[in-house]
């Protein structure tokens, strides 16, 4: 069974067609990409998915379960954590605290912002630290940081809820080039490590080609290709729609 499975989903805004009849599934501990120039339908998807949206028609299934329609919280809790986009970190906390705030959140507890001092969770938030190249960091407070390793705790706090699935719209949106390569290594070989799929979305063709282990295409709302990065790269109506006949290497 396919940890997700997207049936014709199809999503409206007035005249603009978003997403029209998209459908793919994602296999457990995949690096999917979903690529396509601006307005091509990827954040609709993304929030299909994430259940920020609600399609006109079709569904998703997570590990053969419907959850199309669902609040973004239930979908959340049955294991798709979404990072990166908007960042939900507290400026005022630590490292650690922040990630404690994602292990308490998940445990269904609120964070008590008047007992600093909570152990709750705090090794194992010093762990996921570890993981993302933040230990050293883990006293500080969260507005100090650089934006790399602002991303580098977001993903931290994204696998503080253990998820199965990690939806990345656009993550390294903002980031220098040679940052955007390395924070996709870490993510690509932590998700490996722990047996987490991804979806993504990205820019950077680099980035792209390196970590995806498959690439779908999107263009006007509609899955025009599908394969690994050597077919993608070598077809003709992706060059020709996706960069206008350019090279998708370059
Ligand atoms: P992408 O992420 O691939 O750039 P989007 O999913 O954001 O594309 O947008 C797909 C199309 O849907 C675009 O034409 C966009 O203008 C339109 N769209 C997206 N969200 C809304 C919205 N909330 N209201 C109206 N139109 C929207
Ligand atoms: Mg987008």
């Amino acid at each position: 069974m396919s940890l997700l499975e997207v049936r014709s989903l199809s999503k409206s805004f007035g005249g603009v067609t978003a997403l029209d009849e998209v459908s793919f599934s994602l296999s457990a501990g995949e690096r999917l990409a979903l690529i396509g120039p601006n307005g091509a339908g990827k954040s609709t998807c993304f929030n299909v998915l994430g259940g920020q949206l609600r399609p006109d028609s079709g569904e998703v299934l997570l590990e053969g379960r419907k959850v199309t329609g669902l609040p973004p919280r239930r979908i959340w809790r049955l294991g798709v954590g979404r990072s990166f986009q908007i960042t939900a970190t507290f400026g005022s906390l630590t490292l650690a605290e922040n990630v404690q705030a994602a292990l308490l959140s998940k445990a269904g507890r609120a964070l008590d912002f008047f007992s600093r001092a909570t152990r709750f969770g705090r090794e194992e938030a010093l762990a996921l630290l570890e993981r993302v190249g933040l230990a050293g960091q883990a006293a500080r407070a969260t507005r100090e940081l650089a934006y790399g390793d602002l991303k580098r705790l977001e993903l931290a706090i994204a696998l503080a809820n253990a998820p199965k699935l990690l939806l990345m719209d656009e993550p390294t949106a903002g980031m220098a080039p040679a940052e955007r390569v390395a924070l996709m290594e870490l993510a690509g070989g932590l998700v490996a490590e722990e047996g987490v799929s991804i979806l993504f979305t990205e820019h950077d063709m680099d980035v792209v080609f390196s970590t995806a282990s498959r690439i779908l295409v999107l263009n006007r709302g509609e899955i025009i290709a599908e394969g690994s990065g050597e077919e993608i790269r070598s077809n003709s109506l992706v060059k020709e729609v996706y960069l206008g006949g350019g090279r998708l290497d370059a």
